[in-house]
C-alpha cells in the first residue's frame, strides 16, 4: 500500500460519542469526501454519522436524545399549563370552572358515561382547542360564575366559543330540546348543570 493511499481519517472504532459507539467504517463518502461511520446508539438504532459530527459533539444519539428531549419539554408544558399553572385542579381539589369544563369533555367523549348518549351520542362534541387544554377553555370562558354553570346555547351544537355561555338554571331549563311528539325528552334527562354533579 502506497503512503498516498493510506487513510486520512483517524479510526474511531470502538470509540464512544454520548449515546453513539462507533463499530466501523460504513461504505460510501460524503460530498466533501469525509469518511462515515456505522454507530450503534444506546437505544440499539444502528445509524451512520459522518466523521466531522462525531468529534465535535453534533450528533450525540441515533436522534432518539432530541425525541426524548422533545418529549419531556412536551410533558413540562403540559403539567406546567394544565396541572399546576392555572390553580385550578391542584390538590385533588378542582375549581367549579374546571368540573364544568372535564364533565363537558366527559359527556362529549366518554362513551362509558351514562350520560353520553346524551350528548357524543347525538353528535355534540367539544371543539380540539378545549377538548386538549383546560387553559384553553379559560382564556375563552372565563371563570365560572356563581349560580351559572356551562350552557350550549344551540342545543344541538357543539361545545365551543361561539356557542358557549355561562347560563343560571333557569336560563338553561328555556334552552332545553322542545318537547314535540317526535322528540321526547329521555326520562333520565337532565340539565346539564345535574348531570356535571353525578359526573363528579
Ligand atoms: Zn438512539
Amino acid at each position: 500500500m502506497s503512503r498516498y493511499q493510506k487513510p486520512r481519517h483517524r479510526n474511531l472504532i470502538g470509540q464512544r460519542f454520548g449515546r453513539l459507539l462507533v463499530l466501523e467504517l460504513a461504505p460510501g463518502r460524503t460530498s466533501t469526501g469525509g469518511v462515515i461511520w456505522l454507530c450503534l446508539c444506546d437505544c440499539g438504532k444502528k445509524v451512520t454519522v459522518r466523521a466531522q459530527s462525531l468529534p465535535s459533539g453534533h450528533t450525540v444519539s441515533c436522534g432518539c436524545q432530541l425525541r426524548e428531549k422533545a418529549a419531556q419539554h412536551i410533558r413540562t408544558v403540559r403539567s406546567t399549563n394544565g396541572r399546576t399553572c392555572h390553580g385550578h385542579a391542584r390538590h385533588g381539589k378542582q375549581s367549579r370552572t374546571y368540573r364544568s369544563w372535564k364533565g363537558a369533555k366527559n359527556r362529549c367523549f366518554n362513551v362509558n358515561e351514562s350520560a353520553w348518549i346524551d350528548w357524543g351520542g347525538r353528535g355534540i362534541s367539544m371543539c380540539e382547542r378545549w377538548r386538549i387544554s383546560f387553559p384553553a377553555f379559560l382564556a375563552d370562558m372565563g371563570e365560572c360564575p356563581p349560580g351559572m354553570s356551562l350552557d350550549r346555547i344551540n342545543n344541538d351544537g357543539n361545545y365551543e366559543p361561539s356557542n358557549c355561555r355561562w347560563a343560571t338554571n333557569h336560563e338553561q331549563r328555556l334552552n332545553q330540546r322542545p318537547k314535540t311528539k317526535h322528540s321526547r325528552i329521555p326520562t333520565h334527562w337532565l340539565p346539564e348543570e345535574h348531570i356535571e354533579a353525578l359526573l363528579l
